[in-house]
């Protein structure tokens, strides 16, 4: 009998796109499948230029953008393509979490393909589906608990929750026929949630694995500054406690934690937190599952309230948040009573809104990777055609290089796989057992060869 493999087809050498395969005698599953955030993606499809409709895995697969895999992708995926439709040979799909770098091709996949996702993750990517363009297509969901075991032939998954900036983002420990293995998934632990990574790396370590998967976002060289989600707390309070003004910011929708913090901060001060109905959708959508307490809760928090941009039509997803929201006109004439989270795509509202100058723009997001970054120039032109002063307070979703390696020493795996990283070799040289993994090798899981 052949041991039970692990195969990299994607989240090698590069941010996100993860898509790893665990095979097992006849049982095979995948784990994330999405988009890398890598250059590598960006040099073919780029905002304005996507892979066409009619034919995605022919368009991906000509740049090698995702796996040539039998009896993976669905029928309609395939039209045109040169890889033939096969019935499924893959028996399940785990999604760690409900970042497009790890959900964002589920489109691509037979329906017939079950798809496992924390129950929490689930309403969050049918929130997402509802209010924007993404697509996820139509599967059958399997929805899993903490730390419940899942059983598919002679693999056992346990989901573990760990701490990332969405909320639902699990590890996994699987169980194979001749041991274990452990999968990150996204994680930190300077978030709400860092107990549940610390848990999580409690039992990778009891667990004494063969073989740690371990993301490395911020291995290697990672000059930007990074706050724990209480520092960026402190940081926007001592803002709002310095300013009259109205005070914008601007976060990743999907960011909940952030946006607990911005209410949070909002509310100490004084403010309401205005959001758009999108964040009001998502946030009314999962926010059965958190506490009351100092949760945004739309049409029961105190302090919180929708902006309304002047459309030519709404959504009916955004009409229930409609009847008591505020205008770019109420937002100027009272800014001192606002703390407003603006997505980058609205700037367009400063032009009504008149922030009056000096006023402060609280970028809570991710540094730009590159000096040359357009996006970024682009909104420090925004910034300051209208006088605005920049403060830059984030939390990163990623452990640090420092807290990664800690990590892994403490684990103790035989082999440590750095994924979704485009630093593999930096861990080499701070703990023992790290092989780099090449695309597309199966590494075989039990009698370690050669180590
Ligand atoms: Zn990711």
């Amino acid at each position: 009998m052949k041991s039970p493999t692990v195969t990299f087809l994607g989240g090698v050498r590069e941010i996100g796109g993860n898509k790893i395969l665990i095979e097992d005698g006849p049982d095979r599953i995948l784990f994330d499948f999405g988009p890398s955030f890598s250059p590598q993606f960006e040099e073919y499809y780029v905002d304005y230029l996507r892979p066409r409709s009619t034919s995605p895995a022919k368009d991906l697969l000509e740049f090698g953008l995702i796996p040539r895999v039998n009896g993976l992708y669905a029928r309609e995926a395939l039209a045109d393509a040169d890889l033939e439709y096969a019935p499924p040979e893959i028996h399940g799909i785990f999604v760690s979490h409900a970042h497009a770098d790890h959900a964002g091709y589920l489109d691509l996949v037979d329906p017939e393909i079950p798809v496992y996702v924390g129950a929490g993750t689930r309403e969050m990517m049918t929130a997402i589906e509802t209010s924007t363009a993404m697509r996820y297509g139509e599967h059958a969901y399997r929805t899993f608990a903490d730390r419940a075991p899942i059983h598919i032939g002679r693999l056992e998954v346990v989901p573990y929750p760990v701490d990332h900036s969405i909320p639902f983002a699990y590890g996994f420990i699987v169980r194979t026929s001749e041991g274990s293995l452990v999968y990150s998934g996204d994680f930190r632990h300077h978030g709400p949630r860092a107990d549940d990574t610390h848990a999580f790396f409690r039992a990778a370590a009891a667990e004494k694995p063969q073989a740690l998967l371990i993301e490395g976002t911020r291995a290697g060289p990672d000059p930007r500054r990074n706050f724990s989600e209480e520092g960026v707390r402190a940081a926007v309070d001592g803002l709002l406690a310095r300013h009259r003004s109205l005070v914008l910011a601007c976060t990743y929708p999907r960011d909940i934690d952030r946006l607990v913090t911005l209410y949070g901060a909002a509310r100490r001060a004084d403010r309401s937190l205005v959001i758009s109905p999108r964040t009001a959708h998502l946030l009314a959508t999962i926010g059965p599952r958190f506490g009351r307490d100092g949760f945004p809760l739309p049409g029961a928090a105190e302090g919180l309230v929708v902006y309304e941009r002047k459309k030519k039509r709404n959504f009916n997803w955004e009409k229930p948040f409609l009847d008591e929201a505020i205008s770019a006109d109420e937002v100027r004439r009272e800014g001192s009573r606002y703390l407003l989270a603006l997505d980058l795509l609205h700037f367009p509202e400063l032009i009504d809104l008149r922030p009056p100058p000096g006023a402060p723009f609280i970028h809570s997001m991710s540094e730009p990777f590159t000096e040359d970054d357009v996006d970024d120039r682009v909104m420090h032109n925004w910034l300051d055609h209208f006088h605005l002063s920049f403060h830059q307070f984030h939390a990163s979703g990623h452990a640090s290089a420092a807290e990664l390696y800690e990590l892994v020493r403490a684990v103790r795996a035989e082999r440590v796989y750095p994924i979704h990283t485009e630093h593999p070799e930096a861990f080499e040289a701070e703990v023992p057992g790290v092989h780099p993994p090449e695309l597309g090798v199966p590494y075989p899981i039990g009698a370690a060869p050669g180590r």
